[in-house]
């Protein structure tokens, strides 16, 4: 196994925000390469606007550029699969206080799970801290311009389901 430090960035990136993104840079710093995990099917049933392939196709466009990045579908348990991918470092973006206890408890359970992960928890700029998907998602729902809160691949997927107000067009 190589000694490259690699962490693993789990989520539904459903779809990747610039709050996302953000984490991946930080990341970045920390590590040699970052893997953004793309959760299939979520064990929270999160209705998803993206098949796991979209979000998959449109996180590595993201990064095409950044060969210190990979982008990968995942299912089933993480723990087994960043094990497989020799990454000993979970990533987790926290936003807000309404975020920790899901994912504290989260980071015990997969700690004891595989007591050799880490967990790492980083702050976004605080420019992201209100941004989600889901928001993203329903603001372009609804009309509203998103074209500020995701990267220039994602926008483009986003005008080509809900329409060109995405972008503020
Ligand atoms: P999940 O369904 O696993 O929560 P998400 O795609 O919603 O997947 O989020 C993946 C990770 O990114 C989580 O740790 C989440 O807290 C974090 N995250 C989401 N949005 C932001 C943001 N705006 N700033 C920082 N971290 C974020």
């Amino acid at each position: 196994m190589s000694d490259q430090r690699i962490a693993i960035y789990p989520g539904s990136f459903d779809p990747l925000t610039l709050g996302h993104d953000d984490i991946v840079r930080r990341s970045l710093r920390l590590v040699d390469r970052v893997l953004v995990a793309i959760a299939g099917t979520a064990t929270q049933m999160k209705d998803s606007t993206f098949s796991v392939d979209e979000r998959v196709q449109v996180t590595q466009e993201v990064y095409a550029d950044e060969p210190r990045v990979e982008v990968v579908p995942f299912e089933g348990l993480l723990v087994d699969f960043a094990r497989q991918r020799g990454a000993r470092l979970i990533v987790r973006g926290l936003r807000a206080v309404s975020d920790f206890e899901y994912e504290f408890q989260m980071a015990l359970m997969n700690r004891s799970l595989w007591p050799e992960i880490e967990v790492i928890f980083m702050a976004p700029a605080s420019s992201y801290t209100f941004l989600s998907s889901s928001l993203v998602r329903e603001v372009a729902h609804l009309g509203g311009d998103v074209s500020a809160f995701v990267p220039a691949p994602v926008l483009r997927e986003l005008v080509r389901v809900y329409g060109p107000a995405a972008s503020g067009a």
